[in-house]
């Protein structure tokens, strides 16, 4: 297929680094972008289970991939293109692909980033968990 467009990670001069991510198309109306929904899962210590959350996140789409409505695709993290655009679909994903890669609803990849240091002082803090007092406002208003 012939691609014209500059900003495609394949046939044009977009380069893609950072993360990337699968997730699902939930909007197909703008000329050349889609919203994709990513689902992903945030432990909760409290309960010490996961929670689910999802990001909607705006990819380009080049000319050389066709995606609409509840198509999966992989999108990538690419300079800002616009405002709200610094993704770019990179392929569709069909789903053997998915299955086949038992892929994580998200996946990130940040070969720069150094991993977190976990800073965990071993005495816990002891604060007084007291409300701050609110001393009801005495107005006493009368007619
Ligand atoms: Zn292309």
């Amino acid at each position: 297929m012939d691609c014209r467009d500059k900003n495609c990670p394949e046939h044009g001069e977009l380069a893609t680094r950072g993360a990337t991510i699968l997730g699902r198309v939930v909007s197909d109306k703008m000329q050349k972008t889609v919203t994709v929904k990513a689902e992903y899962t945030v432990k909760v210590p409290k309960y010490q289970r996961y929670k689910r959350k999802h990001s909607k996140i705006k990819a380009h789409k080049p000319d050389c991939i066709d995606v609409k409505i509840g198509d999966m695709v992989q999108i990538a993290e690419c300079r800002p293109l616009s405002k709200t655009v610094h993704f770019a679909v990179i392929k569709k994903v069909t789903a053997a692909d998915a299955l086949k890669e038992k892929a994580m609803p998200v996946e990130v990849e940040r070969p720069g980033a150094q991993p977190k240091k976990k800073s965990q002082s071993t005495e816990p803090k002891l604060e007084p968990k007291e409300k701050p007092k609110k001393e009801p406002e005495a107005e006493t208003k009368e007619e």
